[in-house]
């Protein structure tokens, strides 16, 4: 692995100062923050990522899980995983998120992984993970060999003819159908950004992930007020029952009265190049009978305009089934 500086900022401002030096935005800059170290070390070692300088933000005051006083839930950027799966106020009233998080990586990993490298770990694409190899993602102009070549794990929704790659978190999908609001300190001040303007598409700018600019500093999340009477689930279909990123998954938080879908909020995992929020599958479900063959027409809503790759057709009809499935274990369970 190269040689680095580590520094360790007293607070907030220091932080955003330090990292606001950087050449470019978070993916690939060469000053970086560090937080529990699993993306971002990891790639590190293969040559992937090679920044000049580590900010440890461990230290800083962004490790609590407090209510809102809205009554929603803000997470800090520095809880680990593990912790916000197994917070009651996250069970009780976020089930779709720590059910999300539970099913993602290892007991290990979600010990360190936080909140806010969850939002920005980056793709396992292949290619991308190979120094030696080209890729759009972590050398602009270099070509995509995954279109040509394996990309059976990678994106039916949101591609571009640059790039394919499928966003890998869990988490960030159930933020999706929750409404998840990322708030970020940066060198002008505070913001918010929705997480569905947080992530971009690739287009022709695939190294570009997300709508940070340099020094940002994500602080915390918030969670809207938890909807009443809803039922939540997150399903994930993989190869392997553990270790293993989705093929296809579904987070869902609907309402149902009187035998009929009266709200959904649904996004997907497996096939985006963004976590996929579907507003198609929630407006097929909207007033109608909370039955399978309502799911099935908000599944085939979902699905409709995917643009499977050579070894990824399957995707459609496992992600199809992922989301039929998840609705009606959702509100039988
Ligand atoms: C073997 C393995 C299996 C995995 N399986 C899954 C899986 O099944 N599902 C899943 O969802 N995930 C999976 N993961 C990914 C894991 O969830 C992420 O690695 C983890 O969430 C990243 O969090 P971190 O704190 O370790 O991030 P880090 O590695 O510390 O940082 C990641 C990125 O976020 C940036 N960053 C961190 N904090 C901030 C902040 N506050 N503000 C701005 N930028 C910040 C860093 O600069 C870096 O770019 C797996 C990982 C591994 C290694
Ligand atoms: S799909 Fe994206 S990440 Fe993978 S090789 Fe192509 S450009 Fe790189």
């Amino acid at each position: 692995m190269h040689t680095f500086e580590f520094i360790r900022p007293a607070d907030t401002a220091a932080a955003v100062a330090a990292a606001a030096q950087a050449k470019t935005a978070q993916q690939g800059a060469d000053v970086r923050f560090v937080a529990g170290g699993t993306t971002l070390i990891d790639l590190m070692k293969l040559n992937v990522e090679t920044p000049a300088r580590l900010i440890d933000i461990n230290r800083l005051a962004l490790d609590k899980i407090e209510a809102t006083p809205n009554g929603g839930l803000m997470i800090g950027a520095t809880v680990r995983n593990s912790d916000l799966a197994r917070h009651p106020t996250a069970q009780r009233d976020y089930a779709v998120l720590s059910q999300a998080i539970l099913n993602g990586a290892s007991a290990q990993l979600r010990n360190m992984a936080t909140t806010a490298g969850n939002l920005l770990q980056r793709t396992r694409c292949m290619y991308f993970r190979d120094a030696a190899m080209p890729c759009n993602k972590r050398e602009p102009g270099t070509g995509c060999p995954a279109i040509t070549g394996s990309n059976r794990m990678l994106a039916v929704f949101g591609t571009s003819e640059h790039c394919i790659a499928t966003n890998p978190s869990d988490m960030c999908v159930a933020m999706a159908a929750l409404e998840a609001t990322i708030h970020i300190q940066g060198l002008k001040g505070a913001r918010v950004i929705p997480i569905g303007d947080f992530h971009l598409l690739p287009g022709n700018t695939p190294h570009q992930e997300t709508s940070l600019e340099p020094g940002d500093l994500i602080t915390h999340v918030t969670l809207p007020p938890p909807i009443a009477g809803s039922k939540q689930l997150y399903l994930k279909l993989r190869d392997r029952a553990s270790y293993e990123f989705a093929l296809a998954s579904a987070a869902v938080v609907i309402n149902a009265a009187g035998g009929k879908v009266t709200r959904a909020r649904i996004a997907l995992g497996g096939v985006g190049t963004k976590p996929w929020r579907s507003h198609e599958a929630e407006a097929a479900l909207a007033g109608q009978p909370a039955n399978d063959a309502s799911f099935r027409k908000a599944a085939e809503a979902a699905l409709r305009g995917a643009k499977p790759q050579s070894e990824n057709k399957f995707k459609i009809e496992l992600a199809k089934r992922c989301l039929t499935h998840a609705l009606k274990m959702a509100l039988t369970a």
